[in-house]
């Protein structure tokens, strides 16, 4: 154990974790997800916007752990499709389904909608709750980009590599993690949310 500040992940999701854990280790964080907390419980994301669903993460599991938690709910909204997946992203294939199957149910609805038509964003909401369940501060950013018609690359998580950044023209599945760090929602959402959460900590808010 160091007296570092300790902050659990609230999420399960490996890939994420491992991004979340390296956007905010370096501001001196002791950062663990919710693998080093079995007695975790299962937030039901019954929220339909990425706020609502950020804040149940973090309250509930704030309060159920005595930590400070930081709740992110993020995901794809793709224009032509009225903005789906959105907060139903990472199941839009159904419960449990894996990222082939929402990749590939996302290039079915989109068919042959033209490349000029395929503009999406990913959205990211970061909430964070204190040791009480109280929300402490919240952020949230989102990336632009456009959806291919194959997938490319095996960087990263979820629909990256159908997600072409388009100044660089290449999926964030091509570009892999620093590109991915400097860019995206998440990366985006952590560097407004970092000042509050260093207030807190330099107000010796953090318990
Ligand atoms: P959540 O864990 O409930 O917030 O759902 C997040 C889902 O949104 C993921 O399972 C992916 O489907 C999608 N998503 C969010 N962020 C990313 C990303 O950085 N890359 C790819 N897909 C993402």
């Amino acid at each position: 154990m160091t007296n570092r500040p300790l902050l659990v992940l609230g999420t399960r999701n490996r890939k994420k974790g491992l991004e979340l854990a390296d956007l905010f280790q370096p501001i001196g964080l002791e950062v663990r997800t919710l693998a080093d907390f079995p007695g975790a419980i299962e937030v039901a994301e019954t929220g339909d916007t990425f706020a609502a669903n950020a804040a149940l993460k973090a309250v509930q599991q704030a309060r159920h752990l005595k930590r400070w938690v930081l709740g992110e709910d993020s995901g794809l909204m793709v224009d032509a499709l009225g903005g789906a997946p959105g907060v139903l992203s990472a199941r839009f294939a159904g419960p449990g389904a894996t990222d082939e199957a929402n990749n590939r149910l996302l290039l079915e609805r989109l068919g042959p909608t033209p490349l000029e038509s395929r503009s999406a964003r990913y959205v990211c909401h970061m909430t964070l709750a204190d040791a009480a369940g109280a929300v402490r501060a919240e952020s949230e950013d989102y990336c632009r980009g456009r959806i291919l018609f194959s997938p490319q690359g095996t960087h990263g998580f979820g629909y990256d590599p159908l997600f072409e950044v388009v100044e660089y023209r290449r999926t964030f599945g091509d570009l892999g993690p620093a590109v991915k760090a400097a860019l995206s929602h998440r990366a985006r959402a952590a560097r407004k949310l970092i000042p509050s959460l260093l207030a807190l900590i330099d107000a010796d808010q953090w318990d």
